[in-house]
């Protein structure tokens, strides 16, 4: 199995011949870091498209990567009518209405769990509104065009192997103690929208003992609304309770093999 980030929570899986993305968002703006030089286009072979939420950093690209290839797109209720406003046909959506949704390619299985967004705490939002500014107006407008929508958290299993992907931070422990019944072999985790989202990640990890972690999101991908995110608190934490969990600081479009 090949995995490559994509920035921000987006993956490409390779799975023999199969290929699957998760949260696909590559158009970010001209002063996200780090740049993102990659097309829909370019993407637009996969097979099928996974989305945890309805957030244009997550969803807004689909339509284009979509409109290049025959992808179909599981995704929430919500999310599927922010498709089908920016033109996508709806026999090429699966909306997952209920937990536990599950469905099998082949190669690879995927089951759908309901999941919370990270609550951003007061400090985080006077932070970003101060940096914002007077561009507020344009940028809390986009923001409303792509509401959240039931959030969903995605398990594949590729063989034996299992991997669990969260778009947003705001599981409850009750969420983490039952998705725990099944420890993922690979947990990529999204550090991003909370100014405790270090420790937020932790709990993640400490509740699901994954064998190895990838913590995503924290790449400034739409300044002012984002700022990059040190993960390293995260990092050394993970690595000193949990010495047997390897923690894989990816760089975008790098492609790691499992
Ligand atoms: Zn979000």
């Amino acid at each position: 199995m090949k995995l490559q980030w994509l920035g921000t929570a987006g993956f490409k899986v390779e799975v023999g011949d199969r290929v699957f993305l998760i949260d696909p968002y590559l158009s970010r703006n001209a002063q996200a870091r780090p740049v993102q030089s990659m097309q829909p286009a370019e993407i637009a072979g996969a097979g099928q498209i996974f989305i945890t939420h309805g957030h244009f950093d997550h969803l807004h690209d689909v339509p284009a990567i979509m409109a290049s290839g025959s992808s179909t797109v599981y995704c929430s209720e919500t999310a599927a009518a922010t498709l089908m406003r920016e033109g996508v046909d709806g026999s090429r959506i699966t909306t997952v209405g209920s937990d536990g949704f599950a469905a099998n390619f082949g190669a690879y299985r995927a089951e759908a769990f309901f999941s919370r967004h990270v609550k951003f705490d007061i400090p985080l939002v006077a932070r970003t509104l101060w940096r914002i500014g007077p561009r507020y107006r344009r940028l809390s407008g986009m923001h409303r065009g792509y509401p959240v929508g039931q959030v969903l958290s995605w398990r594949f299993t590729i063989g034996g192997y299992t991997m669990h992907h969260f778009g947003s931070g705001g599981s409850p422990p009750e969420e983490l103690e039952r998705l725990a019944a099944h420890p993922p072999d690979l947990l990529l985790v999204p550090l991003q929208g909370h100014s405790h989202i270090c420790d937020i990640a932790f709990e993640y990890v400490r509740v699901l003992r994954p064998r190895m972690v990838i913590p995503h999101h924290q790449d400034d991908f739409y300044p002012p609304i984002s700022t990059a995110v040190d993960v390293s608190p995260f990092v050394k934490k993970v690595r000193e309770n949990f010495p047997g969990t390897e923690v894989k600081i990816m760089a975008i479009n790098e492609t790691i093999t499992l």
